[in-house]
């Protein structure tokens, strides 16, 4: 029955994430190994698929990593609220397809009412066009193929119609702290990775206006909201006023750090940013909604939708004039599932302060690990500016000795990483759950843990 079977899976749901604030942030061992369960030859005959998912949860379960609990600081990854899960759930149960509103009107409705309100959310240019993509990489995408789009036709050239080969040159002017999936995204662009201008940075990554070259209008300059490190932004005012008198293009990357604009307190971070003309973001970051959730933005909507045009095809009615805001059009997928649900649920929810509460709560956490680690004697290596903070102890040996055992230990997981020549623990807290006791919880377990890697 579908719903003994439904039912079934909401129990197992409910026991999974009643769990997660105890247990071991990183599977143990056991449970990692107990996925040779799995590792059978494919079933001539069938199963029941209550049998199905109850081996699903009892060998699968055990060996995730709760990144959907309160003490997973690892890269940057949010957990989801309640009724951003309860919505998804809902929205698989219609498994609409949102390429086209002829077959989704509730999706195609969401999507546009969840860019609007974004848009306010952001403070980003009101009529601004959005996309629905998988994440911040594919927003990059988006945002640099609308550049491509742009830039190329000034100079009379239709990149869509006739590629790279012979095209007049495009300049690309990155951070010398540019996220990798920028580059990745240069590269799938035919823009290359190594073809790029890199600009120097400060202590905290921030692109320093003084170093730019000078610009002009077959230039993309990308900048940076939220170095994946620090958290700090690129000071967007002198450059965007810079870029925008010389014709370029601006994009900005702001995977997390775009949400600053939401927090009061936390606005001056960005401040300059909706000068750009494309910004990508992630959803399942900060917005803390279920993977995978991404979005594009582009001042210029023609330029997106040339970027993102499909050739015409009799059966698609949706290619067609419908007077609809028809998402294919936008993104570089055809067929996708209905990212709209969660982030409208999400956004109805919360409402412009409990977002902005939101994300203030989490930076008011990574100040409290960094104030509580520096008074324990840990370096804190940058100004803790968002919800970054990156610890040093007093070499790197010890430093990346520490990061592991803590990860063994299971209390919390935080990453390591490299930051100016210093081996260093990133913390960053992305989670609508983390609570200060979370916070103190996991301080603890790093006293402990530096206690052992000292020995
Ligand atoms: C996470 C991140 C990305 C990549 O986002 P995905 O959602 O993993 O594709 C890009 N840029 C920055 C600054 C990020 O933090």
């Amino acid at each position: 029955m579908t719903d003994s079977l439904l039912e079934n899976a909401g129990r197992r749901a409910e026991r999974y994430l009643a769990a997660l604030a105890e247990r071991r942030v990183a599977p143990d061992q056991d449970a990692v190994r107990g996925l040779s369960e799995f590792d059978v030859s494919f079933p001539q005959g069938s199963q029941e698929p209550s049998a199905v998912l109850a081996t699903l949860d009892r060998v699968g379960s055990p060996a995730t990593v709760a990144t959907a609990g309160p003490r997973y600081f690892g890269y940057v990854i949010g957990g989801s609220m309640p009724v951003t899960l309860a919505s998804t759930w809902l929205a698989a149960a219609w498994d609409q397809n949102a390429g086209y509103s002829d077959m989704s009107p509730t999706a195609i409705a969401l999507e546009r009412i969840a860019l609007k309100w974004l848009l306010e959310a952001l403070h980003l240019p009101a009529g601004s066009a959005g996309a629905f993509v998988t994440g911040a990489t594919m927003a990059n995408f988006n945002g640099l193929a609308a550049a491509r789009h742009a830039l190329l036709k000034r100079r009379g050239w239709d990149v869509e119609e006739q590629g790279l080969f012979g095209a007049p040159p495009l300049r690309v002017v990155v951070g010398q702290d540019a996220h990798v999936s920028l580059f990745k995204a240069l590269s799938l662009l035919g823009l290359g990775r190594a073809r790029v201008i890199r600009i120097a940075t400060d202590d905290q990554g921030r692109m320093i206006p003084e170093a730019l070259p000078p610009l002009d209008d077959s230039t993309i300059l990308c900048l940076q909201a939220g170095n994946v490190d620090t958290g700090a932004s690129d000071p967007f005012l002198p450059l965007c006023q810079a870029a925008r008198i010389a014709g370029s293009w601006i994009h900005v990357d702001g995977a997390f750090g775009l949400w600053a604009a939401a927090s009061d307190e936390h606005a001056d971070q960005v401040l300059g940013v909706e000068l750009a003309d494309s910004w990508a973001t992630d959803c399942h970051k900060w917005l803390n909604v279920p993977y995978d959730s991404g979005l594009a933005f582009c001042r210029d909507e023609d330029a997106l939708r040339a970027a993102m045009a499909s050739t015409p095809a009799a059966y698609l009615a949706g290619e067609r004039a419908s007077g609809e805001r028809e998402p294919a059009r936008y993104t570089p997928e055809l067929s996708r599932r209905a990212r709209g649900v969660e982030v409208w649920a999400a956004l109805a929810t919360l409402g412009r302060n409990g977002l902005s509460e939101m994300i203030a709560r989490t930076c008011r956490m990574a100040s409290r690990f960094g104030n509580e680690l520096r008074s324990s004697g840990f370096q804190v290596l940058s100004g803790v500016v968002l919800n970054q903070v990156l610890v040093h102890l007093d070499n790197n040996d010890r430093t990346r000795r520490f990061v592991t055992a803590l990860q063994q230990e299971g209390t919390c997981w935080c990453g390591g990483t490299e930051w100016r020549g210093k081996a260093a623990m990133r913390i960053s807290v992305s989670s609508w759950a983390t609570t200060e006791r979370d916070v103190d919880r996991s301080i603890d377990a790093m006293l402990r843990c530096r206690d052992l890697v000292r020995q």
